[in-house]
């Protein structure tokens, strides 16, 4: 064999919660398994500041700090860890051919897909200088850091109307950004929204501006789009919810997948219509989004992956 192909047992694509935790327990399976971390090592996480809702760490840590005892303890128990990125898969027959950085091939027994999903921002500089310094994409995750506190949300479909009745539990007032004069969000959820008195929803407005003093968001600038007026909120926090994208394009074609892009695993499992192939983590989760969550599913699919390897020697030799 040529040195650019390699035959591995268990190939695990991704390297967020879901990725390193299928990685423990492929490792302790016996699995020898080989992870390409991605661009983004560490996954979303890395982008976060303090963490305080995953279990095991009572005094909170921060993402990246988290990840990285992920990534020790994955490579402790034997998982080859290797910086690359997956450009394209072939899952036409067994074993799986997916080739990373367009050069190496490696061949698979069994792949797990934990690629993850990239939350969507609007796309200002500001926004970008302060992520993780009041500025969130969940707000599960971060709200509690705003209690007591008034914040603004941005989006209207139905994350946004969730996270915003999540939220005005918690900060003093929701101001909720909607870009057009309606929702997008189900009538249920709208009505939620209207019906909690601390949100206050701001139709036709667009955010401009993320205001800080350099350490922290102390407000937000946002103006209506039908009569130009600018206003600014004294805010402290600022949640974007405008959607997610699930890292999954280099699966078209090969897995099924819902119309956003998520990949459709069988209920119960992590099983997806291709044999031997795997889906955990947010790559095929748009409800909950956690990372322990997504480390559950981890843990499933390297169970499902072993359970599939021993099933298909036990058949080669009976
Ligand atoms: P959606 O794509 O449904 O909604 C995105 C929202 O963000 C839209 O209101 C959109 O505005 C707005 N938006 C997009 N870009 C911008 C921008 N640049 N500036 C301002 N606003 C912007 O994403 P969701 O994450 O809300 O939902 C994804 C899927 O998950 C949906 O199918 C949803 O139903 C589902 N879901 C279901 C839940 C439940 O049932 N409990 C909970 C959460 C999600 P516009 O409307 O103008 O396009």
């Amino acid at each position: 064999m040529s040195q650019d192909i390699e035959h591995v047992k268990c190939l695990i694509i991704g390297s967020g919660p879901a990725g390193y935790t299928a990685a423990i327990y492929a490792s302790r399976a016996d699995l020898k398994p080989v992870m390409y971390t991605g661009m983004l090592a560490g996954g979303q996480l890395t982008q976060t500041t303090d963490v305080e809702n995953f279990p095991g760490y009572p005094n909170g840590i921060m993402g990246p700090e988290m990840m990285e005892d992920f990534r020790k303890q994955a490579e402790r128990l034997g998982t080859d860890i290797r910086f690359g990125y997956v450009s394209s898969v072939d899952f036409s027959s067994l074993p799986h051919k997916v080739v990373v950085d367009e050069v190496k091939t490696i061949l698979a027994d069994t792949v797990i897909v934990s690629t993850g999903a990239s939350a969507k921002w609007l796309g200002l500089e500001s926004e970008q200088k302060y992520s993780g310094f009041g500025v969130s994409a969940c707000a599960v995750c971060d709200g509690f850091f705003f209690k007591g506190q008034d914040v603004a949300i941005v989006g209207a479909g139905d994350t946004a109307a969730e996270e915003a009745t999540y939220l005005a539990k918690l900060a003093r007032k929701v101001y909720m950004i909607v870009r057009r004069d309606e929702f997008r969000a189900s009538k249920a959820m709208v009505h939620r929204v209207l019906n909690t008195p601390n949100i206050e929803i701001l139709y036709n407005t667009e955010t401009t501006e993320i205001l800080g003093d350099g350490q922290s968001v102390t407000g937000v600038k946002v103006c209506n789009n039908v009569t130009n007026e600018t206003t600014q909120l004294d805010v402290t926090g600022f949640f974007v919810a405008i959607g997610h994208k699930p890292n999954t394009d280099i699966f078209q074609g090969w897995l099924n997948m819902d119309s956003t892009g998520y990949i459709i695993t069988r209920p119960g499992s992590t099983e997806t219509n291709v044999e031997g192939v795997f889906c955990c983590g947010d790559a095929q989760d748009h409800i909950y989004r956690q990372a322990v969550t997504a480390a559950g599913t981890g843990c499933m699919a390297a169970i499902d992956a072993e359970r599939y390897l021993a099933a298909k020697e036990h058949v080669v030799t009976a």
